[in-house]
């Protein structure tokens, strides 16, 4: 098995990724594309299907199994997603696993792509020997992941670990889950955007005026905003400390549920660093309950973008040497 490869890919609602991993982590091969999600599922699986060719045909060892990582609930017995929001229209319910391994002729496994990215950290990354260990992937959209005692929680039907939609204010913003004051809508990509944007129209000063007032229907991204904190603009400072506030009471939260020895940020916006963690620390110092001999550190997750990609790698590994799941067999 140690010449052989896993190819693992990961169905973002912008991008798709592929790797192809050895089984000791190594990536030798990676490639990307966007989604065009609004084109509907063909499209898509098209698309996905011709990133897996290029890196299956570039692959000098045997390739031995297959795992993907995808939004929504996924019901891992189906080896399909139940429910994916409108990112994706046309995913939900398609029989994924069955329409790949027919296509390539391998064993494939299908994740929750919180949960890989937080498989990837376990094995591989920051969270290596932690029995207790909590994954959250700040991107276009929150999600997460956790490991209780050494095991992925994927829950009674496959929707463990969504902490993204944990509400952090009840009395905040409605969401897409029909619940109020998601973590999402304060953590997100989009929301740094969008705070900022309605800060500056409110005439708060910021480097990032100009992009607003020069190309309105484009947009902020979160990217820019953590550039724009990074590059000591304050008020991009201020929506990144209000997020990680947020992510902070979260966290407490997840403390109590599970009580981790250690909790990764991953995602793009993980990238401001200590600017969104530090003040996550100081709620979580602040509030975390009595009787806890020690209040769970927060890092940076090792894998930042890729950690879903390397986690679905990982589910290819594991999709081939058999499982307790079902698989979806050539
Ligand atoms: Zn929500």
């Amino acid at each position: 098995l140690s010449n052989q490869l896993a190819l693992g890919l990961d169905v973002g609602g912008t991008k798709l990724a592929g790797v192809l991993m050895t089984a000791e982590g190594e990536i030798v091969a990676k490639d990307a594309r966007h989604t065009h999600g609004l084109e509907g599922s063909r499209a898509v699986l098209n698309r996905l299907f011709e990133l897996a060719d290029k890196l299956l045909a570039s692959a000098i060892e045997p390739v031995c199994g297959i795992g993907v990582a995808t939004p929504g609930i996924v019901d891992l017995q189906q080896g399909i997603v139940r429910f994916v929001s409108t990112e994706l229209p046309g995913w939900s319910n398609l029989p994924i696993v069955e329409l790949i391994s027919k296509e390539f002729g391998m064993s494939v496994l299908i994740e929750n792509d919180g949960r890989a990215a937080a498989l990837a950290e376990h094995r591989l990354g920051v969270g290596r020997g932690c029995r207790n260990f909590i994954t959250i992937v700040l991107g276009t959209g929150v999600g997460g992941g956790i490991v209780a005692n050494n095991e992925i929680l994927r829950g009674e039907h496959g929707g463990g670990g969504r902490l993204g939609h944990i509400s952090v204010d009840p009395d905040g913003p409605p969401c897409t889950c029909g619940n109020r004051g998601c973590l999402e809508l304060y953590a997100s990509g989009p929301a740094l955007a969008n705070s900022i944007t309605t800060a500056i129209q409110d005439g708060k000063p910021s480097t990032l005026s100009k992009e607003i007032y020069i190309n309105p229907a484009q947009g902020l991204s979160g990217r820019q905003v953590v550039e724009a904190a990074k590059s000591g603009d304050a008020l991009a400072q201020a929506v990144i400390s209000d997020a990680g506030c947020k992510l902070g009471l979260a966290i407490v939260q997840m403390m109590r549920i599970l009580d981790p020895i250690m909790i990764a940020v991953g995602g793009s916006i993980s990238s401001a660093g200590d600017l969104l963690l530090d003040p996550a620390r100081e709620i979580l110092s602040r509030y975390s309950p009595p009787g806890y001999p020690i209040i769970p550190e927060i890092v940076r997750a090792k894998f930042g973008r890729d950690a879903s990609v390397i986690g679905a790698a990982l589910l290819g590994w594991e999709a081939a040497n058999g499982t307790n799941l079902k698989r979806g067999n050539p």
